[in-house]
């Protein structure tokens, strides 16, 4: 046997990665590393719970932030707590603006965008207090200096913050690491009024503290990103809700169109369905379901989408894919067939096919109607056939 073999290594890593990681595939796990391989509706959704959530933290500080000025005016003498009661208003001010400067957004751009100043706030807010306190050290009581501490466990709060954020490894590194700098920065120019005991003890916590919500953030995102496919997916199926295909449907046609790419779009419609649940049950009219998405999905490349569109009707989307390569497409499907009913007769469907740049249609509700009309004039002339762009009957070879 070959020492190294390069085919064992993968099965390798995926046992010892299922050992540590319990449920989680290898794929999975690099998404939770690198955004790259998410879905674009978990992108969708994790973006829009992440400008939610800024907000509601970006709310909740822009109340806290001006109350400690009360605390401040007690314990620190003037002017020091004049330039951190200023301080702590142009944080709220800064704050306030995030809450409302970030509507609602299904873009991840945005999003992190709004998460990144929700940490640089504060990590700002902590560069220029620490050398007010320290300038003020002297006349500070002990009281004061117990408060002062307050100030100094800023980067802990807001870093172990990122816990409530679905945040990949990278992300969560990324989003940590002004505040590490800045608490590494400030003890290197001696600027902490309350150093801890050993400030490398201290940097060396704050990343750990960085390490643990981060792994908060990513569990957070496999959470979620399990809840999204679920939600997204026909239980009978496993091909998306009506609803998730709109969605997407909608964003691949308007991506088409910005590229100037074709995309094809098939409107299936199972023949006689109705028949298999009359005579065998509806059990075995499930089972018939379940085949014909299978053999659907079977003939259909990764990129492409496969939609339950109502009872025993699919629609397939597929993507930079123009007339002539559908049509190939579904003589394909035609000819491996859709699987065989309780009776043993090969179930068949009826099939309108659009296309985006041929038909001239950018509409997605449009081409959607086009290919319904399609499929229902291939019922009319007899069933077991597709309807392509031009009213054309797709002849079979
Ligand atoms: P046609 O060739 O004209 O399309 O005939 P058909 O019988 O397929 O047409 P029709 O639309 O009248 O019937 C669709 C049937 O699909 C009706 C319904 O009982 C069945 N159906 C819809 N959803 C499901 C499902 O989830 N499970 C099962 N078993 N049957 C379903
Ligand atoms: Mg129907
Ligand atoms: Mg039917």
């Amino acid at each position: 046997m070959a020492l190294w073999c390069p085919e064992c290594v993968r099965p390798f890593v995926e046992r010892m990665l299922s050992r540590v990681l319990g449920d989680i595939t290898l794929e999975q796990f690099v998404d939770l590393l690198l955004p790259g391989g998410l879905s674009t509706l978990v992108q969708r959704r994790r973006a829009s719970l992440i400008v939610s959530r800024v907000r509601m933290v970006a709310a909740l500080f822009a109340l806290l932030t001006p109350l400690w000025i009360v605390i401040d005016v007690y314990v620190f003498p003037w002017p020091m707590w004049g330039h951190l009661a200023l301080l702590r208003v142009v944080a709220t001010a800064a704050f306030l603006g995030l809450v409302v400067g970030f509507g609602n957004t299904e873009t991840i751009g945005v999003a992190l965008r709004a998460l990144t100043l929700l940490l640089v706030i504060p990590t700002v807010f902590f560069v220029i207090a620490n050398p007010i306190l320290a300038t003020f050290a002297a006349e500070v009581g002990d009281t004061g200096r117990a408060v002062a501490m307050g100030y100094a466990f800023l980067p802990f709060v807001m870093v172990a913050g990122l816990s409530v954020f679905p945040v990949t490894a990278t992300e969560g590194a990324l989003l940590a690491l002004p505040m590490v700098l800045a608490e590494g920065g400030v003890t290197a120019l001696g600027y902490q009024v309350m150093p801890f005991a050993s400030t490398f003890a201290a940097l060396w916590l704050l990343i750990l503290v960085a390490v643990v919500a981060t792994l908060a953030g990513m569990s957070q995102l496999h959470f979620m990103t399990a809840l999204v496919s679920q939600s997204a997916h026909d239980v009978l199926t496993r091909a998306f809700t009506r609803r998730v295909g709109e969605e997407l449907l909608d964003l691949q046609v308007r991506h088409a169109w910005r590229q100037g790419m074709p995309l094809s779009l098939a409107f299936v419609d199972l023949d006689h369905f109705k028949t298999v649940n009359d005579v065998y049950g509806h059990e075995e009219g499930d089972a018939t379901l379940r085949r014909a998405a299978d053999a659907l999905r079977r003939t259909l490349r990764r990129q492409d989408m496969l939609v339950r569109w109502g009872g025993e009707e699919f629609v397939v989307v597929m993507t930079g894919t123009d007339a002539t390569g559908a049509a190939t497409a579904l003589k394909r499907l035609r000819r491996n067939g859709l699987g065989t009913r309780a009776d043993g007769v090969e179930q068949t469907a009826s099939i309108g096919l659009t296309e985006r740049t041929a038909d001239g249609i950018d509409d997605w509700q449009e081409l959607v109607d086009k290919a319904d009309e399609r499929m229902y004039a291939a019922k009319q002339q007899g069933r077991d056939r597709v309807i392509t762009v031009g009213d054309e009957a797709l002849a079979d070879v």
